[in-house]
């Protein structure tokens, strides 16, 4: 029987990708190990940055909080966690509590923000008074939480935001992207420091080289508890398609999400298109047309006073 490849030991996880088999001790280890790299190989910290981690309470955000915690332990860096609570009754009460109480065991400071608070209007008011059909809830839902997250960010003086976005993530929204013709999507998704500046705070992904089933076996091995109820408001998007397709793809071929990687790192940071940035004329923050996501969605669900607050 194969042992594992880096101590001997039971086996417990065959990485097709790598050709690796890993014991469950050398898999924790590797998911560690690979994230620090990834922050190393892109340049995303500084010595003495102050880390805002996105935490929503499900197991990427939470595996993220946890893995950074650990190896930072010891460093210059400080890290925070970033909750929001976008107003989902009866679904996120649960997350928030998981997001609270895994920064609470890991003696992480933590700041909540609400939509509420932000926008003067939860998630379901929101969906609730939307006159719009064609305004998707995850498109609402997204919109101002990126926002809530800068504010959240800016809030606790952060240098920098880590997201907990996968290497599956990366990819689906980088083949929605090109399925939409949405190129400057693409440019503005890209790593380097001369990406236009859509956000108040900088981000990262330390996860974007790790499958999302390895931060979930991850989790699971670290005994991490995380929401697995799924949002009332979650529906077949076009992602679910392109996850069924990669996912295939993998299988035949292992390997191929991270030959798709590469490409998209290739493709994004030689991409020019015109940089059109702004300020958003109704909130100030920074956009590339003359209002912004948020202030537009705000007004397309018929709250224009909540995009006026949110200058203030
Ligand atoms: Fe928001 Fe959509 Fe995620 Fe629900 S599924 S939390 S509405 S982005
Ligand atoms: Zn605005």
């Amino acid at each position: 029987m194969q042992r594992c490849l880096r101590c001997g030991g039971e086996p417990f996880y065959y990485r097709k990708y790598s050709g690796e088999m890993l014991c469950r001790g050398c898999f924790v280890d590797s998911i560690l190990e690979k994230t620090r790299r990834t922050i190393s190989k892109y340049k995303m910290l500084k010595y003495g940055d102050k880390i805002g981690v996105a935490v929503s309470g499900g197991k990427d955000s939470l595996s993220l909080l946890h893995i950074l915690a650990n190896i930072t332990k010891g460093h210059a860096s400080e890290i925070v966690a970033l909750i929001v609570d976008e107003g989902i009754e009866g679904y996120r009460e649960e997350a928030v509590k998981h997001a609270v109480d895994e920064a609470k065991q890991l003696g992480v400071k933590y700041h909540i923000l609400s939509f509420k608070e932000a926008y003067h209007i939860t998630l379901d008011e929101a969906i609730k008074q939307r006159q719009d059909s064609d305004l998707a809830s995850c498109t609402i839902c997204g919109t101002l939480r990126r926002r809530a997250l800068d504010l959240l960010a800016k809030d606790a003086g952060v240098d920098v935001l880590a997201t907990a976005h996968n290497l599956d993530d990366v990819l689906q929204t980088f083949i929605m992207n090109l399925l939409s013709g949405s190129t400057e999507r693409i440019v503005r998704s890209k790593l380097s420091e001369d990406s236009p500046p859509i956000f108040l705070v900088r981000r990262i992904k330390p996860l974007m080289e790790i499958p999302e089933d390895e931060v979930a076996l991850f989790a699971y091995l670290r005994g991490i508890p995380f929401q697995r109820a799924t949002c009332p408001y979650m529906n077949e998007s076009i992602r679910s398609e392109v996850r069924s397709i990669l996912n295939e793809m993998e299988l035949k071929h292992p390997g191929i999400k991270f030959n798709l990687l590469r490409s998209y790192l290739t493709i994004s940071s030689n991409l020019k298109t015109e940089a059109k940035n702004s300020i958003c004329s109704i909130c100030s923050a920074p956009s590339s047309n003359k209002v912004c996501a948020v202030c537009t969605i705000l007004t397309r669900i018929k709250h224009e006073e909540s995009a006026n607050k949110i200058a203030k």
